[in-house]
């Protein structure tokens, strides 16, 4: 079964607008087990547009495109399939009522222009738009399907979710789907995930593999058209990388932390210099981290170490900021003055400038403390602060899951 995707808009192919429909809208598809062969970007120009759908229409038995539903001279998305199905337009007044309706809600004086939105190609079955005002389109042409649907991101994606799926899976029950898994694994270099995995995986027939690096962390993605094949190399991958693997599909770092935590009612508090508040940042984006989460403190000169997580002074003229030493007592203050479970402190040089000789850009401390003792991992990432900054985050966040492995 094939599947393309067209997305219409002037302001993608300027570049102003990233498509994230195309990476969005792929994903979703892969869950259900659909790959899209084709994607296809156009500007709003009524005849870019008509040859590529034209062309994709020929092609596939799904055809999906976005945007271009809009009221505005720039949206014709519309009336281009309709005149390419040969289809007339009729005003669906249930549609229309819906637009009123929001209309009222929101007390605003809008166009008429703004009911062209309720012109539905004959046929088509509608798909209801909570956020927004253009309707999502699906057409049944012969038993190939074309769906229509709204450009902004906050009105795409609910609708994906809650009606296009099921419209996909209804139509295409019967169809041989893929079985795509993704492991996310922290801790190892991409190289080494490699060496671990490809090796157990030679034998199994019909088995696509793919690993792509991360800030901080490897996926790798099995795919099969075979169940059995799909749960045989998940077995081995699960062996091959052990606790290496924290997650599945689109889990990330910090959520899976925060659940651990959660679930043995355990707490933390963070004493970041390099990392500039990423780790409390990370840790404050998932809900319901207010249950484990005691507080950060961003401790970047040396004297508000001393002050906020009580550092010694001879300490820090001894060694230096950038410190085993330092690092130690950073992780070891937070977690005794906050009365946090664990505390995790961050000390490096981010670079470019502030290196010595002995110590280069890149070096790292990252201090873990608990009521049994403390650890202080070294490491020297040479990348850009950003990523520098990421990657010290990733690797406090795993000291912290790895301390919930052990047995
Ligand atoms: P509207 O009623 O807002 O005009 P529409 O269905 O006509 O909706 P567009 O005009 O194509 O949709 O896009 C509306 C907005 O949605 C764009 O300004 C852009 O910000 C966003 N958008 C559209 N397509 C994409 C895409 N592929 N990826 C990310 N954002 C997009
Ligand atoms: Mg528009």
């Amino acid at each position: 079964m094939r599947v393309e995707l067209i997305n219409t808009g002037s302001e993608l192919m300027l570049g102003f607008t990233v498509n994230t429909h195309l990476s969005y809208i792929a994903r979703q598809l892969a869950g259900i087990g659909l790959r899209l062969d084709r994607q296809v970007t156009v500007a709003d120009d009524r005849a870019e547009m008509r040859s590529a759908i034209g062309e994709a229409m020929q092609r596939s038995d799904v055809l999906i495109i976005t945007g271009g539903l809009g009221p505005t001279s720039d949206d014709f998305t519309r009336d281009v399939v309709a005149e390419l199905l040969d289809r007339k337009l009729v005003r669906d007044e249930a549609v229309a009522s819906h637009i009123a309706e929001r209309i009222r809600r929101r007390r605003i004086r809008l166009p008429e222009s703004i009911y062209v939105q309720a012109l539905v190609p004959v046929g088509a079955q509608v798909l209801p738009n909570r956020n927004g005002t253009a309707p999502g389109l699906v057409i049944d042409e012969g038993g190939k399907l074309v769906l229509l649907l709204p450009g902004p991101p906050r009105e795409l994606k609910p609708m994906f979710e809650e009606y296009v799926l099921p419209v996909l899976e209804k139509h295409f029950g019967a169809q041989p789907r893929f079985d795509c898994r993704t492991f996310k694994v922290v801790g190892l270099a991409e190289s080494i995930v490699e060496e671990k995995v490809a090796p157990v995986l030679a034998d199994l027939p019909d088995l696509e593999l793919g690993y792509s690096a991360k800030m901080g962390e490897v996926e790798v993605r099995i795919i099969s058209d075979l169940k059995s094949t799909a749960d045989e190399a998940e077995k081995r991958i699960r062996t091959a990388l052990a606790d290496n693997i924290y997650g599945v599909g689109d889990a990330r770092l910090e959520e899976v932390v925060v659940k651990m935590l959660t679930a043995t009612r355990q707490t933390i508090a963070v004493a970041e210099s390099c990392t500039g508040g990423l780790i409390a940042n990370r840790i404050t984006n998932v809900s319901g981290s207010s249950e484990v989460f005691i507080n950060g403190c961003v401790t970047y000169s040396n004297e508000s170490k001393t002050r906020l997580l009580g550092v010694s002074e001879k300490t820090l003229a001894s060694h230096g900021a950038v410190s085993e030493e330092v690092t130690r007592e950073m992780a070891e203050g937070v977690r005794t003055r906050s009365g946090a479970g664990f505390g995790v402190s961050t000390t490096g040089i981010a670079g470019p400038t502030g290196s010595t000789p002995d110590k280069p850009v890149g070096l790292v401390y990252i201090g873990f403390a608990t009521s049994k003792g403390t650890t202080v991992q070294r490491h020297v990432l040479t990348f850009d602060r950003e990523t520098f900054k990421f990657f010290v985050a990733q690797y406090a966040l795993d000291a912290v899951r790895r301390e919930f492995l052990k047995k």
